[in-house]
């Protein structure tokens, strides 16, 4: 086990948790969190929820359960080149989606749209509201009561008003500090994960042509690299060998450049990470690279027509839930029915974020008196987008 280094968060002096606990004869702290976010409820929701495509158009896309489990991989190789705690950055990424509606980014959106008169809606803060409040498995208190570390993790962005509720932990987005090295390698991981995974996920399902890839540059030397290295190799293989290669140099990219400005910033603790400018970076060159991927797959893959086609019905779903659940909270199931008449419209956005394509889509067809064939179609194949409006 490579020893910590001193910029690295340290379990053994985490600003502590919400409700006082007593520790654990074996674990870390941060172990004992990322163990408390694989046995919660939500995370076993993430298999259901969609990345890209919505759950069940195939069975070998990523869910978000999937995506959470690369980016924990990902994640983890990183920080531990870097001498970083490996139990935090894990359960940063396991935990990082938590709060992510059923469909996505549609979802997410229109829930926002929904909520607009009531402080509208963030999945990043909703992650952080399922690990402090939704979760119900203590006798004691809500939440999974994680360390301050953990916390600071999952909640990756907030708008200027939301942090100014959330005390000690909203502080950074007020006075624009950085979050630990491990939130910061999290963050990075995220997005090499999707990144690799939606080119493998779009070639899949047809809606990106590999010809076209090629002429993106990240995508097309490795392409070019696999193809020198193996000239009879095509198809999948091809696919497979190319986006490994691509993971690979993005996470030497990673660790090189980012163990290069820890070097030159000087910094020797998590408070100095804290006040040091964003230490986690690619080079200069692959950032570039980077971010020219990430718009041909905006414009190739997340704008497609056809992906575009089922977000919107999406959206119409989770748009008259809500309004549905408003107009008669006695729709609700009992205990979120209590939760209204305590919180308001906020307890029914907790219940909507809270639900699986399939159980939105199951949802939407019982109260809008659907098909019973097609409710059926859900119940037994999961067949979430044959059965969207
Ligand atoms: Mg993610």
């Amino acid at each position: 086990m490579p020893v910590r280094a001193d910029y690295a968060a340290d379990p053994a002096k985490s600003r502590g948790r919400r409700f006082p606990a007593t520790r654990s004869a074996t674990r870390s702290e941060f172990q004992r969190d990322r163990d408390r976010i694989v046995h919660c409820t939500a995370f076993r929701r993430l298999e259901y929820k969609t990345q890209v495509f919505v759950n069940h158009e195939g069975d070998l896309f990523r869910t978000r359960l999937t995506h959470s489990i690369e980016v924990a991989q990902i994640a983890r190789s990183a920080a531990r080149c870097l001498r970083l705690d490996e139990d935090l950055v894990e359960a940063i990424a396991l935990a990082h989606d938590l709060g992510h509606t059923p469909f996505g980014h549609a979802g997410q959106d229109e829930l926002d749209a929904c909520m607009k008169p009531w402080g509208g809606f963030e999945h990043n803060l909703q992650s952080l509201r399922v690990v402090d409040e939704l979760e119900q498995r203590y006798a004691g208190h809500d939440g999974l009561n994680l360390c301050f570390e953990t916390r600071e993790g999952i909640l990756k962005h907030c708008s200027p008003a939301n942090a100014r509720t959330l005390g000690e932990l909203g502080e950074r987005f007020l006075l624009r500090r950085q979050p630990s090295l491990e939130a910061q390698v999290a963050n990075l991981a995220d997005e090499i994960a999707y990144n690799n995974h939606d080119i493998d996920d779009g070639l899949r399902s047809g809606l990106l042509q590999l010809d076209a890839m090629i002429g993106v540059r990240l995508f097309g030397r490795h392409c070019a690299a696999a193809r020198n290295a193996h000239p009879q190799v095509s198809g999948r293989r091809l696919v497979h060998e190319t986006i490994r290669r691509m993971i690979d140099e993005l996470v030497t990219d990673l660790i090189g450049e980012t163990q290069r400005c820890i070097d030159a910033a000087g910094v020797h603790s998590i408070d100095a990470v804290r006040a040091a400018p964003a230490l986690v970076r690619f080079s200069d060159c692959i950032r570039a690279d980077s971010v020219e991927l990430k718009r041909f797959l905006h414009a190739n893959l997340y704008e497609h027509e056809r992906v575009l086609a089922v977000m919107k019905r999406a959206r119409a779903i989770v748009c008259e839930l809500f309004h549905r659940y408003r107009g008669d909270p006695a729709l609700l199931p009992d205990e979120h029915r209590q939760r209204v008449d305590a919180i308001g419209e906020r307890a029914i956005a907790d219940y909507i974020a809270g639900m699986t394509d399939r159980f939105a889509v199951r949802e939407h067809l019982r109260l809008t008196g659907g098909d019973p064939d097609r409710l059926r179609a859900v119940d037994v194949l999961g067949a979430a987008s044959d059965a969207l409006p």
